[in-house]
């Protein structure tokens, strides 16, 4: 039970900033170590990216700088129902990436020997193997790449089921509560200034998702982050094609707890032309080009109302965070109408699905397409994790435990520099890792 008529505390150790799984995560780690901490959500739990994913956990395919990570995460996911006493309908059934030609089995080649250190069950099947795993026999496909150990979980019960365990260890978590600013005092956090009033504290970990930039930007912080709507659709039960979530390219598809399928197209978002487009055209030009086609640029009234919101504020009035409480775009027809019907020619076995809903989500990407988890300079005391660029829910269970270890510990189990905020003025190269 999340408290939203409560008092809020004068004081804790710990302020967690954004109700998605990151941030419950975060909270749940915290609360489990001990440590006095305090969620507040401006909307609801994983209203936001974390409850309207495609719901894929997954080593397979990643940027090897985040491998370390996500093996700690799947190593959580395996417990994590019964750590926390919920169902959250976790399937180890694998991930597949299909290869139409030798220039994409070449890709998954190529990242199957940067993973080789890893020792991951990465495999590549051949086309015999990937019709059997299909129930195919048409040698449609040319090969895939599989990981058996990656697996699912249903993302509208994670992230609420990590706030529920969280509360249970101690921790408060407030919903429809923006928090509108953090107070500080000589360099260092002294609290946060929420629409409810002030809470005390001696660190803030902000998860807020696509919010992060503009919440940062605040402080004096520059995250260069943007966001992309994504869709989704979901279908009424369906026949069974195969355990594994599967990429094939022009459509992905994950079986659901529900018997139906989560589908979206593989690649294609649409990117809003708002102010921080330009702010930060340099930086993300890379992303822009590599995105290429599947990328479709919109400029709309969003434009002008980001462009009236004011760049600083002190916490007094309400915010752009209260004013949004949920973002629920709307999802692409079109963009959904196609992957539907990719879905029904590539797999026969769907060749009579239902759709039962649609939805959309704005996803919070960096530069370098891997995120921002670590302390900042200043204010002493800020710490951020965001910036999970499409990729974070498998990741979130982990991202928590280890930023509740930096903030509670000063130390992590996994090494996050490759994640410091710093990489992005320091003078480090900004590459995008070539994710098959
Ligand atoms: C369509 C789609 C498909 C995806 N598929 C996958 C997938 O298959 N696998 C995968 O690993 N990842 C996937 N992702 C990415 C994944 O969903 C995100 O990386 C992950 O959910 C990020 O979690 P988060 O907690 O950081 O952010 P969010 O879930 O976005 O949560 C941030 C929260 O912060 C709150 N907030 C913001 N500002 C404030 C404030 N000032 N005060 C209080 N609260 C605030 C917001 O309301 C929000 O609830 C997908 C994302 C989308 C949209």
């Amino acid at each position: 039970m999340t408290e939203e008529s409560a008092a809020l505390p004068q004081r804790t150790e710990v302020v967690v900033i954004g109700g998605g799984i990151v941030g419950c995560a975060t909270a749940y780690f915290l609360a489990e170590a001990g440590v006095p901490v305090v969620l507040f959500e401006k909307g609801r739990i994983a209203g936001e990216q974390s409850s309207r994913n495609w719901g894929w956990v997954r080593k397979q395919g990643r940027d090897p700088l985040e491998l370390p990570a996500i093996i700690e995460s799947l190593r959580l996911w395996q417990s994590l129902e019964a750590r926390l006493g919920a169902d959250l309908g976790w399937y180890q059934g694998g991930v597949t990436y299909l290869a139409r030609n030798d220039r994409e089995v070449g890709k998954f080649e190529a990242w199957l020997e940067e993973a080789r250190a890893y020792q991951l069950d990465t495999r590549l099947l051949s086309a015999i193997e990937t019709d059997a795993l299909l129930g195919q026999s048409d040698r449609r496909w040319k090969a895939a790449l599989y990981t058996p150990s990656d697996g699912r979980a249903e993302p509208a019960k994670a992230a609420p089921a990590l706030a529920a365990a969280a509360e249970r260890l101690g921790a408060k978590v407030f919903t429809g509560c923006a928090v509108r600013t953090v107070e500080t005092e000589a360099g260092r956090v002294a609290g946060v200034v929420t629409e409810r009033g002030m809470t005390a504290c001696r660190a803030v970990v902000c998860a807020a998702g696509v919010w992060t930039s503009r919440f940062s930007r605040n402080l004096g912080i520059d995250l260069p982050q943007l966001g992309v709507k994504a869709s989704v659709l979901r279908t009424k039960p369906a026949p069974l094609v195969t355990q594994s979530a599967v990429d094939a390219v022009s459509v992905a598809f994950r079986r659901r707890q529900d018997g139906g399928y989560s589908i979206a197209h593989g690649g294609s978002h649409v990117f809003e032309l708002v102010p921080d487009a330009f702010r930060y055209l340099r930086a993300f030009l890379p992303a822009h080009r590599r995105a290429g086609r599947d990328q479709r640029l919109r400029f709309s009234t969003a434009f002008f109302r980001e462009l009236l919101r004011p760049g600083r504020w002190d916490g007094t009035k309400p915010t752009a965070f209260e004013a949004d409480r949920v973002l629920d775009p709307k999802p692409e027809r079109a963009t959904l109408d196609l992957a539907l019907a990719e879905a029904k020619r590539l797999f026969p076995q769907l060749a009579g699905i239902e759709v039962a809903e649609t939805w959309a989500g704005v996803i919070e990407t960096t530069p370098d397409q891997i995120p921002v988890m670590g302390a900042v300079e200043a204010p002493q005391g800020y710490f951020l994790a965001s910036g999970f660029s499409g990729h974070g829910f498998g990741i979130g269970p982990a991202a928590g435990l280890l930023m509740a270890e930096l903030v509670s510990k000063g130390r992590t189990r996994v090494d996050l520099t490759p994640f410091r905020l710093s990489r992005f003025t320091d003078g480090s190269p900004i590459r995008i890792y070539d994710c098959p």
